[in-house]
């Protein structure tokens, strides 16, 4: 799949969160999510890295999100009054940022065996557990069209959720206080 395409991909997976957080929280996550769904890629730039190799596992997702998790709780601390108060529990904004990192990477792997380019390496998602390649590839994506078609659709399905998180916030706002931001 072209970037274009995964980023469409990562909308559309983001758009559920959307829909139920608060506005500064929810463009922070979808953000997030983009940025994560240009990482496995990166591999493509790093002298003697394998394309499609460890960036496109399910592992690494997981550490993408563990490694924003930690950053993010620690600068939370660190603008906390109580910066040294190590007992002080991780803010929940910084969890729903670490899935965004990990959904933005799960979903640039899933669509890579789903939608493999070809003649591309195929992914071993579930390496080091298991180093057979999976490939499904039910849809050609060599294809600037369907990429920028996935993209679009991925906008829709955002759309739609900002849509409906608007309506959601004025029916907090009446009494219900839904996922809350903290910071
Ligand atoms: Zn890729």
């Amino acid at each position: 799949m072209y970037p274009i395409g995964h980023l469409g991909v990562a909308l559309a997976l983001s758009a559920p969160f959307v829909a139920v957080l608060r506005p500064r929280v929810a463009t922070r996550f979808t953000v997030l999510a983009l940025l994560a769904a240009t990482i496995p890629d990166l591999d493509l730039f790093v002298p003697g890295a394998t394309h499609h190799g460890v960036t496109h596992t399910l592992g690494f997702a997981v550490a993408v999100g563990l490694a924003g998790l930690g950053v993010f709780a620690a600068a939370s601390t660190l603008a906390s009054p109580n910066t040294f108060d190590s007992t002080a529990p991780v803010p929940r904004v910084a969890v729903f940022y670490a899935v965004a990192l990990s959904l933005g990477v799960f979903g640039h792997v899933a669509a890579d065996v789903l939608m493999l380019l070809p003649a591309s390496q195929p992914v071993s998602p579930l390496w080091p557990i298991s180093h057979a390649p999976v490939r499904v590839e039910t849809l050609q994506y060599g294809n600037t069209v369907r990429n920028l078609g996935t993209f679009c659709l991925g906008l829709g399905a955002h759309a739609v959720a900002v849509g409906w998180s608007a309506r959601g916030v004025r029916v907090r706002a009446l009494g219900s206080r839904g996922i809350d931001e903290e910071d």
